[in-house]
């Protein structure tokens, strides 16, 4: 009978959810599997921040979105758990072997295998696979042949995801939930044209978020072209 007023919450700490979608406020067992639930508590989180509040509720509502929070609050796990929850609604028609199920765009080699770290970490316990796509030391062969091997994640960076593509090491045929974290650096660093060329390679009835630390004309522009009537999430006063 005490049902909480998302309204009021949302007020308390300046979010902007817009359409106004509820927001998951805990780590539920009827919404998380036991699994992800037993690893996110060994993490020792008890409760989720409020952009993974807010961005779980509608990310699980099957919503593209477009979310701005502060640096360090919680927004790779924001996007990590709701698209394993994804990936294990999916019929595994041809497990494995084939092109991943997420695709996670990231600007720079550093932040593509900070976020792989995080995918394997709440993926593998589930029997998932994650192959991370940025180079460094890897050459594009070295990665096509593990790509061959069949995963449901790939975390990268646009030029070297396009380049083993184009090389056949693995196709975006099964992507159906794509993510562009820190667009705003994406954009800046030059990638906008990169990013868009692999949006147009994924089917269109795939669920899109876009993240970004900071809001700006740039970031609307593109969030237009890549997202598809987005949710508008805005943590304090990024956006
Ligand atoms: P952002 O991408 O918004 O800059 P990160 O995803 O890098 O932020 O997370 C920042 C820090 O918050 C990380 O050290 C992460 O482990 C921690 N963190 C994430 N989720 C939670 C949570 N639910 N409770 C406590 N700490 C968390
Ligand atoms: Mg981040």
């Amino acid at each position: 009978k005490n049902t909480p007023s998302f309204t009021q919450w949302r007020d308390e700490h300046s979010i902007t959810c817009q359409p106004p979608i509820n927001p998951i406020l805990h780590f539920d067992p009827e919404i998380f599997p036991m699994e992800l639930i037993k690893r996110i508590v060994k993490s020792g989180y008890d409760t989720p921040t409020l952009v993974q509040c807010q961005t779980l509720g509608v990310a699980l509502a099957g919503r593209d979105g477009l979310i701005t929070a502060a640096t360090g609050s919680g927004k790779t796990l924001a996007y990590i758990w709701p698209l394993i929850i994804h990936i294990l609604d999916q019929p595994h028609i041809t497990p494995n072997i084939d092109g991943p199920i997420s695709l996670i765009l990231c600007p720079t080699r550093e932040l593509s295998k900070q976020v792989a770290k995080y995918a394997k970490l709440y993926i593998e316990p589930l029997s998932g696979s994650v192959v991370e796509v940025s180079g460094g030391n890897r050459g594009t062969w070295e990665l096509c042949k593990e790509l061959k091997k069949g995963c449901e994640i790939v975390v990268g960076t646009p030029g070297r995801i396009i380049d083993v593509v184009r090389k056949k090491g693995t196709n975006l045929h099964r992507v159906t939930f794509l993510v562009v974290d820190e667009a705003d650096r994406m954009l800046s660093m030059g990638f906008e044209k990169q990013v868009g060329s692999i949006l147009g390679n994924v089917r269109p009835d795939r669920q899109t978020l876009l993240l970004s630390a900071t809001f700006g004309k740039r970031v609307e522009r593109v969030a237009r072209g890549w997202l598809k009537d987005p949710v508008r999430i805005a943590i304090g006063r990024t956006g």
